[in-house]
């Protein structure tokens, strides 16, 4: 109340007034005892005091009461959380000083209020409009093609496997590889148009987002046919495969676009926004750097899988999970040595469903972990009861996903499993197949050598269908190699494959690791495969997968004819 200016201006005046009313109040007391011109020469005094009061209020006025009141406007619109406008004081002193310090904090306000408006819109590592930003553009820009009856397309782009860049070279690494590609990206919308860094109006061009993770979307907000987004998914995926740079190394990234149009897939941003998600999980699915339409049969599948996923999640605790087993024979005595375990799902209405459909979709969702548990300890007991039922020669080999090494304690696991079948770890493989090492690589270089010293022996399945299985040749302490079915299939009709698989087998024996060849159905192919010193051969030659309890009777017999 008292930091009023104008109180104050007043309370300096009531201050004064007494310099005006005493002399008076003197004059009428004592005028009769006062000589003649004294009356005169009291009132001009007086007149002079007034004139002094009256200047010196509008001096007051202007160099107190206006600045204070300027201050005080200016304090007021800063606590409101607005910047003042410009303070009129121009002065040296501490008014002027208060003036400055006010006009700063108000400028200050202003700018870290555009950040923050700024961040709340734009993703900080990239620069591009975040999801939020992204959502509101591409509302307003289907009002805009509503109204003038045009198509829109929206392409959303995800890595592929960006996570091993993140778990190989460190996050640093990912974001240099994120930037560096929201800068490709947005060379890959024509240049004449909008491209996402400015606030613009989102209906003259495209627009690039960054939805979060290694995720992007891209708006063409006009387009006359569906060809031109294609064109333009063309020309991103051509923008992804160059290498980036990294210190002196180089990364290859692929990844997948999905695109979907305006008014022929969906009419609101929610559904465009699903659907374009759904066509990049399909085009993940066909080949690595590829990209999909959205078609209707999508929802179709995406709602399949769902219900699945559903069912799966069941399957552990209503004992639907079955595992089966299948002979592997060395080729020179005939003996079976390993029985390799294979899963099985019998749904309650599909039937038997085999691993194929379903794993994949159990390492998606994470349902791997207790399903990975499950088979762990039952292929165990399993091997456990051949073994005490005399079949001591017999090794169990256990089919183990990647995934497993990320999200499990398999050292753990193996321990009790072990420990609760009595089970020595000599007796006991696993399978680990190159793209599933591909995708856990991290996970899977620390775990296995423990898993080595604890007894357990590796072998690399699949062999020659990953993308680097020398390279894990190297890095790995593998025990076995396992050629995959596809090599084998042709190799005595099919000179390649024939070459293929004596290359891997010659290769091999230089390393010596031992070879087991998949999927073998023929005494040709037998034959060729002895010549070439193969030491294992799975397949339904020797038997087709059976059930534990079937498997002893086999032992006995001699696998393989001579
Ligand atoms: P895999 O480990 O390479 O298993 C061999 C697959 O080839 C099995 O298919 C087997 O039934 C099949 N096969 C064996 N001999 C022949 C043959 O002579 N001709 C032909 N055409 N096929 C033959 P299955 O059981 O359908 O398993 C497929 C894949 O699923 C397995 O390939 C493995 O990668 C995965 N899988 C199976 N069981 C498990 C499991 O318990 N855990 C995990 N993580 N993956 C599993
Ligand atoms: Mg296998
Ligand atoms: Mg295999």
């Amino acid at each position: 109340m008292g930091n009023n200016p104008l109180k104050l201006q007043a309370k300096i005046l009531l201050a004064l007034l007494p310099l005006v009313i005493v002399p008076l109040a003197l004059l009428a007391a004592l005028e009769s005892k006062l000589p003649a011109f004294a009356p005169r020469a009291m009132l001009l005094g007086l007149a002079s005091i007034a004139v002094f009061i009256v200047l010196g209020s509008m001096v007051l006025r202007a160099l107190l009461t206006r600045p204070l009141e300027a201050l005080k406007q200016a304090a007021e619109q800063l606590g409101q959380g607005s910047q003042p406008g410009a303070i009129d004081v121009r002065r040296k002193d501490e008014l002027g000083e208060l003036a400055d310090l006010i006009s700063n904090a108000g400028r200050d306000l202003k700018q870290s209020g555009e950040k923050i408006r700024y961040f709340a819109y734009h993703d900080s590592l990239t620069r591009l409009p975040n999801r939020r930003l992204f959502s509101e553009y591409l509302k307003h820009a289907l009002a805009h093609a509503r109204r003038r009856e045009q198509s829109l397309a929206l392409l959303f782009l995800d890595l592929d496997d960006f996570k091993r860049v993140n778990d190989m070279l460190g996050h640093q690494a990912g974001d240099v590889v994120l930037r560096e590609l929201s800068g490709r990206l947005l060379n890959c919308v024509r240049a004449d148009d909008y491209v996402g860094r400015q606030f613009p109006n989102p209906t003259e061009g495209q627009t690039v987002a960054r939805l979060g993770g290694d995720e992007f979307t891209i708006l063409l907000p006009s387009i006359s046919l569906p060809i031109e987004a294609a064109t333009v998914a063309e020309r991103v995926l051509k923008a992804v495969e160059t290498p980036f740079l990294h210190g002196n190394s180089e990364l290859n990234v692929g990844a997948s676009v999905g695109i979907t149009i305006y008014p022929n897939d969906g009419m609101d941003a929610d559904t465009l926004i699903k659907n374009a998600d759904m066509a990049m999980y399909h085009a993940k699915k066909l080949e690595k750097n590829t990209y999909q339409f959205y078609r209707e049969a999508m929802n179709v599948a995406a709602v399949k899988r769902h219900t699945l996923e559903n069912a799966l999640r069941k399957a552990v605790e209503r004992n639907e999970l079955q595992l089966v087993y299948q002979p592997q024979a060395e080729l020179k005595s005939g003996r079976i040595v390993v029985a390799e375990a294979l899963l099985r799902w019998h749904h309650p209405h599909e039937g038997l469903i085999g691993p194929e459909r379903f794993i994949p979709l159990a390492e998606e969702t994470g349902l791997i972990a207790p399903i990975g548990e499950w088979i762990i300890h039952h292929a165990c007991q399993q091997a456990g009861a051949w073994r005490a039922a005399g079949h001591h020669g017999l090794t169990v080999a256990i089919n183990v996903s990647g995934v497993q090494f990320i999200r499990q304690d398999l050292v753990g696991l193996f321990q009790s499993a072990l420990n609760e079948s009595g089970l020595p770890p000599e007796a006991v493989e696993i399978e680990l197949t190159e793209t599933s090492i591909l995708r856990a690589e991290q996970s899977i270089f620390k775990t296995l050598p423990a898993l080595k010293e604890l007894g357990i022996r590796v072998a690399l399945d699949d062999f020659g269908t990953g993308r680097s299985s020398l390279s894990y040749l190297r890095q790995l302490p593998v025990d076995k190699l396992k050629i995959d079915t596809s090599f084998v299939r042709h190799i005595t009709v099919d000179p390649k494959d024939a070459a293929i698989v004596s290359a891997i087998l010659a290769m091999a024996e230089n390393l010596k690791i031992p070879v087991v060849a998949e999927g073998v159905e023929t005494n040709a192919q037998v034959e060729f495969l002895r010549r070439r010193n193969c030491s294992y051969i799975q397949g339904y030659i020797i038997s087709r997968p059976v059930s534990g309890d079937v498997l002893p009777s086999m032992l006995a017999q001699a696998a393989v004819r001579e």
